[in-house]
């Protein structure tokens, strides 16, 4: 992989104006990590710590985050994280479709130079996204039925496998979340080097 043309697309996402969000954020967060991971998460969209620091994951939910990596015995710098939406949206309100339509090229674009082996969705929204982009179900669940499942799908340079997982954030206020999210993450134990 061409560590270059990811390098060229982060810088790009630094600096873009595409949409209202490059108006108000502070950083944009393109995402970070390994860029030849096995694993990569995607989540919803940077926070206020994020925005402050231009890093995923950053704050209360990327601590939870590392707890759940660990317990799959990954280190943060052998995955790759990133986000649905690279700025952050005003008051942590819900990406808009107009956001997101603008947005996602650069995802799919890391997605494709990346090439991981399991494709993590964090959430309602990233699971909604992968998806319905990747055809893996033109009616899309609620995270409820799905996460923890493994989905599979066709992508030009082979195939790519989705598992959608709970938004690490909900174990802040809902402890058994944090056992199920536990659970689906020691799946990724098993996901070959
Ligand atoms: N929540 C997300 O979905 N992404 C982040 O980067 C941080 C919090």
């Amino acid at each position: 992989m061409n560590t270059g043309v990811i390098q060229d697309l982060h810088t790009e996402i630094r600096s873009c104006q595409k949409c209202p969000l490059g108006k108000t954020r502070e950083n944009a967060v393109p995402g970070e990590g390994d860029l030849q991971a096995k694993v990569m998460f995607v989540g919803e969209a940077p926070g206020a710590n994020e925005d402050r620091q231009g890093r995923p994951f950053c704050g209360r939910a990327g601590k939870i985050l590392d707890e759940l990596l660990q317990t799959a015995g990954l280190k943060r710098d052998e995955v790759f994280i990133g986000n649905i939406l690279k700025c952050r949206p005003p008051g942590n309100r819900d990406p808009k479709p107009d956001e997101i339509r603008t947005c996602t090229p650069y995802l799919n674009t890391q997605i494709e130079l990346i090439q991981p082996k399991v494709l993590c969705s964090l959430g309602n929204f990233a699971a909604a996204y992968l998806m319905r982009t990747f055809g893996m179900g033109g009616k899309v669940q609620g995270i409820t039925r799905l996460h923890g499942k493994i989905f599979i799908t066709q992508m030009p340079y082979g195939k790519i496998r989705l598992m959608p997982l709970f938004h690490p954030a909900v174990a802040t206020y809902d402890p058994r979340k944090l056992t199920t999210l536990k659970q689906d993450f020691l799946q990724l134990k098993n996901v070959p080097k």
